[in-house]
C-alpha cells in the first residue's frame, strides 16, 4: 500500500465489517449494559448500523469523509441513549477532518480518529478512567500515531490500534464509572466491562480486519 491508499470502497467495508460485528456481538454488548446500564447497547447500535448499511446500499457516497459524515449523522437519528450522540458525533467529526480527499493516508485517518476522540470529549465530558468509551478510543488513538509516527504499513497501524482498543475496554473493569447511567451506580458499577468501551473495540477490530484484508 502506498502513502495515500484508503479509499470510500475501504471506509465502506470497515464500516459493513463494523455493522456486521454489532449484529454479531449485539446480545454480548446488551448484557454488559444489563449490569451496569438499561440493556440497550447492542440493540441501540444495532439498529443504526442496520441503517447505515441501508443507506450505504441506496447510495454510496463519493468520498470518505462523507461516508463517514453519513454514518455520524445516521447514528445520531436511529440510535437513542448516550451513545448515538457521542459516536454520531465522533464519526461526523472524523469525517469533516478527512475533507473532500478521495483517498486518505492513515495518518490522515489517525487525525481523522483524534478529531473523534474530541468530539466525544467535547460532548460528554469524560477523560480516561471515568470507564466509558473514551477507555477504549484513546489508547487506540495514540496506538495509532505512534504507529504513523515508527512508519508502519496500514497492517501494522491498525492491529495496534484494536490491540490498544481491547486492552483499554478490559481495563475499564475494575474501573468506577463517573460518567453516564453507569455512575449511578457508584462502587456497584466496579467489575464489570463497560459497554461503550466494549462497542469502541469492536469498531477497532473491524479496522483491523478490513486492513488484513
Ligand atoms: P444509555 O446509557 O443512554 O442507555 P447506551 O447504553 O447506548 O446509552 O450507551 C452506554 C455507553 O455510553 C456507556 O457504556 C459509555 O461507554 C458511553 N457513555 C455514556 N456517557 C458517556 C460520556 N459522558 N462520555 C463518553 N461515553 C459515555
Ligand atoms: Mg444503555
Amino acid at each position: 500500500m502506498g502513502a495515500s491508499d484508503l479509499d470510500t470502497a475501504f471506509f465502506a467495508a470497515w464500516i459493513g465489517e463494523v455493522a456486521r460485528t454489532i449484529g454479531a456481538e449485539k446480545d454480548r454488548l446488551t448484557r454488559l449494559d444489563a449490569a451496569i446500564g438499561d440493556a440497550d447497547h447492542g440493540a441501540n447500535l444495532d439498529r443504526g448500523f442496520t441503517a447505515i448499511t441501508q443507506a450505504l446500499a441506496d447510495k454510496e457516497p463519493g468520498t470518505p469523509g462523507a461516508l463517514l459524515h453519513l454514518v455520524g449523522s445516521t447514528l445520531i437519528r436511529k440510535v437513542g441513549g448516550a451513545s448515538g450522540p457521542l459516536y454520531g458525533t465522533a464519526f461526523r467529526e472524523a469525517g469533516k477532518a478527512l475533507g473532500d480527499a478521495t483517498e486518505v493516508s492513515v495518518a490522515e485517518l489517525a487525525g481523522a480518529l483524534e478529531a473523534g476522540l474530541a468530539g466525544i470529549q467535547n460532548l460528554g465530558s469524560a477523560a480516561e478512567g471515568d470507564k466509558t468509551m473514551v477507555d477504549a478510543l484513546a489508547p487506540a488513538v495514540r496506538a495509532l500515531a505512534q504507529a504513523v509516527q515508527d512508519g508502519s504499513d496500514p497492517r501494522q497501524a491498525a492491529d495496534a490500534a484494536a490491540s490498544a482498543a481491547l486492552a483499554g475496554a478490559e481495563a475499564t473493569i475494575p474501573m468506577q464509572a463517573r460518567k453516564g447511567r453507569a455512575s449511578y451506580l457508584g462502587p456497584r458499577s466496579v467489575g464489570h466491562e463497560d459497554p461503550g468501551a466494549a462497542s469502541t473495540a469492536l469498531i477497532l477490530t473491524a479496522l483491523r480486519t478490513v486492513t488484513a484484508q
